[in-house]
């Protein structure tokens, strides 16, 4: 459960016993029956710039948002926030993007919604430290819970 490291043992085994009765998956999307219409980069590009409006108007603006259908979800679950540096002139500027892998496409709203506010408070804090989850919460009261859930989800896509 590589989705899961860290969270404690007594919620693992809760998780263990939902994947033995071959239920994780259904046990998920019962709470979240809500899908989502973000299908395109298109529209994402349109959902991002509507919560970083909302939530997040000081921060640089974005050069890319995308769907990207080779992230390593293994290694990146919550999607990436980079800052390609190139020389532009004499200056070197730092252009912010934020990918989002391509089975979220697929996920319910929620789960969407949780990562793009994780990518979005990554342009503010770079670690994942207390200002970092702060700001989430600010932008999704229940972000924990959805970072949770979302990672359940993830463990029952890869259990097929
Ligand atoms: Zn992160």
């Amino acid at each position: 459960m590589k989705y899961l490291a860290g969270y404690p043992a007594p919620l693992l085994a809760e998780v263990q016993a939902l994947i033995a009765a071959g239920r994780l998956r259904d046990s998920v999307l019962q709470r979240y029956p809500q899908a989502h219409a973000v299908r395109s980069d298109r529209a994402l590009v349109d959902y991002v710039g509507d919560l970083k409006r909302e939530y997040l108007r000081s921060a640089e603006p974005l050069s890319k948002v995308a769907y990207d259908n080779h992230l390593q979800v293994l290694r990146n679950a919550l999607g990436t926030h980079t800052a390609v540096s190139r020389v532009q002139g004499r200056q070197l500027k730092a252009k912010r993007e934020i990918r989002i892998a391509s089975l979220f496409k697929e996920a319910p709203e929620a789960f969407l919604r949780m990562i793009v506010v994780h990518e979005l408070a990554h342009l503010k804090q770079r670690e994942h430290d207390k200002a970092f989850y702060a700001l989430c919460r600010h932008m999704e009261p229940d972000y924990h819970q959805l970072e949770f859930d979302t990672r359940l989800w993830l463990t029952a896509l890869e259990l097929g």
